[in-house]
């Protein structure tokens, strides 16, 4: 594999706590420094003040070992005074903000207002938590997203935190997608003679990786790559690990399977890596025209990690084009 950094020779399409399992496991499973992080920042949002960009914090803090393994977002030993004090004085309580992550909101916050970019201010935070990869923001326009309901339109945080994704969705849009301007990195690393894989990480395909996608020129740029774009199912035994994917499948009018997820991504995909409890759903997904890996996705602890991600690397060189 190409170790430049400036050409990475793996691309990996994120959201947060699935997505950085992965995005993890990789940096294990070949250089780090090769391997080029884009994510999502359809959830992110201003709160208190500060802009938050959840999925982006949750790959930083994954990469540098600082999340907290138990929750798969924040630090880990973290502490709360924070809350409690805003508790105290009658503040919004219902989005968490650990003391160190509040530092992250903090300097990232200031430097925007600054006029930093949000890609340079997280590569800055990347080299300062020695993390080898490059991670980069789909795009430095706003990209948000907003979640429809028969009641009306959520924003995105107030649908996933602090309503527990408990409303019946009709659909989302990604308000600002059509004007974002990708990240350059993004599109010259599909271009780039040096890339060997795309893997889309088990994120939520509508909530993770569909802003991704809205950004103008992504989906082209994906579907003419000429390296082999592969993704990870998300689902495990026919039903979501963790968060709202099983359920945003069924509400969408999708069978709640392995299959959806890959017809989903049709368009663009050339291989997909499906879980061994869900292997009766092969023939269906190779009757899509991709090529299938089976294998344990269940990542549990830093080897599953690294285990899967050495499968995903040695599948894309069968999926080569
Ligand atoms: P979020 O932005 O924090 O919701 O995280 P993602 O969208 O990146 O990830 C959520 C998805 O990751 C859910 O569909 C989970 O089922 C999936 N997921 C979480 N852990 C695992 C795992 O160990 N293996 C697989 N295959 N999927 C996982």
């Amino acid at each position: 594999m190409n170790t430049s950094a400036a050409s990475p020779s793996v691309l990996a399409l994120s959201g947060g706590i699935g997505g950085a399992k992965l995005a993890l496991g990789l940096t294990q499973a070949m250089p780090p420094e090769s391997l080029l992080i884009v994510g999502n920042t359809g959830d992110d949002f201003e709160h208190l003040g500060l802009h938050v960009s959840p999925d982006l914090d949750t790959l930083m803090y994954t990469l540098s070992g600082k999340a907290d393994p138990e929750k798969g977002w924040g630090l880990a030993s973290e502490s709360w005074a924070f809350m409690q004090a805003l508790e105290a004085l009658g503040g919004e309580t219902w989005f968490q903000l650990g003391d160190g992550d509040l530092a992250t909101h903090v300097e990232r916050t200031q430097r925007l207002r600054a006029g930093e970019h949000l890609t340079e201010i997280i590569s800055d935070f990347c080299r300062r938590l020695g993390i080898a990869s490059r991670i980069v923001p789909v795009s430095d326009d706003p990209v948000r997203t907003i979640v429809e309901t028969p009641d009306g339109d959520l924003a995105f945080q107030h649908y996933f935190v602090r309503e527990r994704c408990q409303s019946t969705v009709s659909g989302f849009r990604f308000q600002g997608a059509d004007a974002a301007q990708p990240s350059p990195f993004f599109l010259e690393a599909l271009k780039a003679p040096s890339l060997q894989a795309v893997v889309i990480c088990p994120s939520n395909p509508f909530l993770s990786i569909d802003p991704i996608l809205a950004v103008r020129g992504v989906r082209e740029a994906l579907q003419t790559c000429r390296a082999p774009v592969i993704a990870v199912s998300p689902l495990v035994g026919g039903d979501a690990v963790k968060g709202p994917t099983a359920k945003n499948l069924r509400e969408l009018g999708h069978p709640v399977s392995a299959t959806a997820v890959a017809n989903y991504y049709r368009d663009f995909l050339k291989g997909f890596v499906v879980d061994t409890r869900d292997k009766a759903t092969v023939p269906e997904i190779e009757k899509l025209g991709l090529t299938v890996e089976v294998a344990d996705t269940l990542m549990t602890d830093l080897e599953s990690k690294a285990a899967l991600a050495r499968i995903v690397l040695n599948f894309s060189q069968r999926c080569e084009r």
